[in-house]
Order: structure tokens, then sequence, then C-alpha cells
């Protein structure tokens, strides 16, 4: 053990960490899981869309439905992990239970499955999408911003959370239809410093669904002068 690790390890025995699959205390200090439930969490794998990320039933197909016909502004993206009840729920806690340290684990999974892809990219930065300030008080933190700065740390690629802020909130608004909802999240999007040393990003979030965050925050960057947008997600839903 590095002496660094120390005081995390006295927090672990004093609050035991909670698994992020049945959220129980975990068995032995230092893990971030426990060892039944490790296999939880099913990793995308091949075939996946090449733009997306979105797990593929046929090999030879190369797009996903919500692909064809190129109508994504970011570059291409990938997830770790299929979004399904395990990830639904832990997310859920993960988001609105206060339960911050399961960033250690999907951070740890997510470097192991996305790492090389992430590297791959050359990016100059990584950049979680924002929360807006009234959500930040209420949850006390960024779920896509605690999971960039584990990835950033780990992989070694600088984190910058002031680029790109929420100006104002965005309510799900279900009576609008796709291109309404993508509009209004564009707006309520905003570049809040200078980008002008950025060339390539990889946008960080927890979910990907039918893409509209990433292309909202991918739309604003690319109009500050960023050349390429792409994403690391940990978990992608199979909606459209
Ligand atoms: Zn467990
Ligand atoms: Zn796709």
């Amino acid at each position: 053990m590095n002496i660094s690790e120390i005081p995390a390890r006295v927090a672990d025995i004093v609050y035991p960490r909670r698994c992020p699959v049945c959220d129980d205390a975990v068995d032995s200090i230092g893990r971030y899981i426990c060892r039944s439930c490790e296999a939880a969490f099913e990793a995308v794998s091949e075939p996946y869309c090449l733009k997306c990320g979105k797990p593929l039933l046929d090999d030879s197909e190369k797009l996903c439905r919500g692909c064809e016909g190129g109508r994504h502004t970011f570059d291409r993206g990938r997830a770790a992990f299929k979004y399904d009840t395990y990830l639904k729920e832990s997310i859920y806690r993960y988001k609105y239970g206060g339960r911050r340290e399961y960033a250690d684990y999907y951070v740890f999974r997510m470097t192991d499955i996305l790492g090389s892809f992430i590297k791959s990219l050359s990016p100059d930065a990584l950049i979680p999408i924002p929360l807006h300030k009234s959500r930040l008080k209420e949850r006390g933190y960024n779920q896509a911003e605690l999971i960039a700065q584990g990835l950033g740390k780990r992989l070694e690629i600088p984190v910058k959370c002031d680029v790109l802020i929420r100006s104002s909130k965005t309510e799900v608004q279900k009576s609008l239809n796709a291109a309404e909802r993508q509009n209004n999240l564009k707006k309520a999007l905003k570049i809040s410093s200078d980008v002008v040393k950025l060339k390539n990003v990889v946008l960080i979030d927890d979910i990907y669904t039918t893409g509209s965050t990433m292309d909202a925050a991918a739309s604003c960057l690319k109009e500050a002068g960023v050349l390429r947008v792409f994403f690391a997600v940990l978990g992608v839903a199979d909606k459209y």
C-alpha cells in the first residue's frame, strides 16, 4: 500500500464503501465492489456502432439505426457498459442517492475498457457534460465531472471543467420533438473559457441515449473552434 492511500483506507474502515451493484457495504478494505457482484455490469463488445458505440446485433452493420444518415455533430464515441437494470439502478443511486464513491469503480472499469480508445484519439482535454449550478447544489457533485477527473488522472489527460457550462436549466420537455429539444439544449450550453488551444476533446458523461446532449455540446465546441469532439460514457442505452 502506498502511504498516500492511507487516509482513503482509514475512511473505508470508518465508513465502509458501498458496492455499486448491490449497495451493501463492500466486504474487504481497499475494494470498490463485492467479489460476487464483479460480473454484473455487461461490457459493450463488438459489434458496436462505429459512430456512437451502441451494441449492434448484426456483424455486417457498421452503424446503428440512430447514426445512419450522418445526423450527429460529434465525431465518434464509445461506452463501457450496456445500460441494463444493474447499471441503471447503480447510476440512479450514484446521481440521486449520494453514492459518489461509485465513481471510483466506474473509472477503474472505464479505464480498462475504454482507456486505449481514449488515448488513441490524442485528446487535448477531457470535458465533462456540465450540470446547471442549481442541480449541482442539490446533488453536491457533478456525476460526469467525478468520472472525468478520475479518468484524467489515470490516463494523464488534462480535464477542463470550465470550458463548457450550463447556463439555464433544461427541464424534461416531453411535448417537444427531438429537434426542438436539441435546440433548447444547445441554447442552455455556453462556452465560458478560451478553447483556442483545444483541437481534439473527449466529452465525458454517465449515459448516452439519443446523442442529443453530445450533439449540443459538440456543436458549441465546434463553433468555438474545436476541431474534433469525441465522447466516452459509462453506459449506453439501446433506445433511439
Ligand atoms: Zn455487491
Ligand atoms: Zn450509432
